[in-house]
């Protein structure tokens, strides 16, 4: 298999995630399948695909997570000098919330809502530390003020007083407030209205800068993706099909699947389109056998029934698609 570039060995990695493959538990199903990508310190990597595809899935592995109905069955996952894969979930605790954050689409869960938003953050400041109820407060303050919320007013709240935007903030500050070195925000604009969603993103954007910490973004809209990461993995059926610099990948998609992504983004535009791009068949159909995307791909031939290996297309970006040789032997010839 030819190397990707994209994943390196480097000291510079913050994570690196080699070769992981997880199954369900006594029935074999393969749901993720020979993942490879690293996070540098201080990048934005992000994580596209429609749902179902396994980036949840990756998210859950990395927290060190995983339903005891799944299984890791190669691999590793390594966050700084930690190999999450094997640590006692003690450990894990440890990890999670100082080395890694959680940001969940659910943000409405995230606070029980019965209990002012401040008496939660003290209980996990006092649960994670030993200071007194004087200083997490301060602390608590300074986060939410950090992410530009009303402090002292959120601070008395009770969750349901508070909006879906200011929710999420107050979210966003309770899983940052350890300066976590990676943080793991999964889809976090979905249940949000656009404008409150691209504020959301600038927001995590302008904390990475101030922290200095890695974020993984997981959504299935590329829009979001494409200004904010520096590296994009495109996943279908459980596999990265398409990796590289975000730049590389948006000007030069070669998977037909990052394409037909591509291609299906609205536009403002004077002139309408005539006919919205679709894509073939139904989302989740995945073929067991050679390319995943065989089943709903446009360009698919006969050697897609064969696996498909992932082929460098550049420096830093590869395809698993049979198409990158073609694209290849066409540079080759026009050059
Ligand atoms: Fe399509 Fe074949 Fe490429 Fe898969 S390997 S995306 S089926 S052309």
């Amino acid at each position: 298999m030819a190397e990707n570039k994209t994943t390196t060995t480097g000291e510079n990695n913050l994570l690196l995630v080699e070769n992981l493959s997880v199954t369900v538990r006594n029935s074999g199903k393969k749901l993720i399948q020979n993942l490879n990508f690293s996070i540098p310190k201080g990048e934005i990597f992000g994580l596209v695909g429609e749902s179902g595809s396994g980036k949840s899935l990756t998210a859950t592995v990395i927290l060190g997570m995983l339903s005891k109905s799944l299984e890791v069955t190669s691999g590793t996952v390594k966050l700084g000098q930690s190999e999450i894969t094997s640590l006692s979930e003690k450990e894990l605790r440890n990890i999670r919330g100082h080395d890694s954050a959680y940001l969940s689409q659910n943000y409405q869960s995230f606070f029980t809502p019965f209990i002012k938003v401040g008496k939660q953050f003290i209980e996990i400041i006092r649960c994670h530390t030993n200071m007194s109820r004087k200083e997490a407060k301060k602390v608590a303050i300074h986060w939410l003020n950090r992410v530009h919320l009303p402090a002292e007013r959120v601070f008395n709240s009770y969750p349901d007083e508070l909006s879906g935007g200011q929710l999420q903030r107050a979210s966003i500050a309770s899983a940052i407030m350890f300066r976590p070195k990676l943080i793991i925000a999964d889809e976090p604009t979905t249940a949000l209205d656009v404008l409150t969603g691209e504020r959301i993103l600038d927001l995590l954007c302008e904390l990475k800068e101030e922290l200095n910490c890695s974020i993984l973004l997981i959504s299935h809209d590329l829009r979001h993706i494409i200004n904010r990461t520096q590296t994009v993995g495109v996943m279908y059926g459980g596999q990265i099909v398409e990796i590289g610099k975000t730049s590389a990948v948006v000007a030069d998609p070669i998977h037909p699947y990052t394409n037909l992504l591509l291609q299906s983004r609205l536009k403002l535009s004077n002139q309408p389109p005539l006919e919205l791009q679709t894509m073939l068949g139904e989302p989740g159909l995945i073929a067991e056998e050679g390319c995943p995307f065989s089943k709903r791909c446009p360009s698919v031939m006969k050697s897609c029934s064969n696996l498909v290996p992932m082929n460098s297309i550049g420096t830093h970006h590869s395809a698993a698609c049979h198409l990158v040789k073609a694209e290849r032997e066409e540079r080759y010839v026009t050059h």
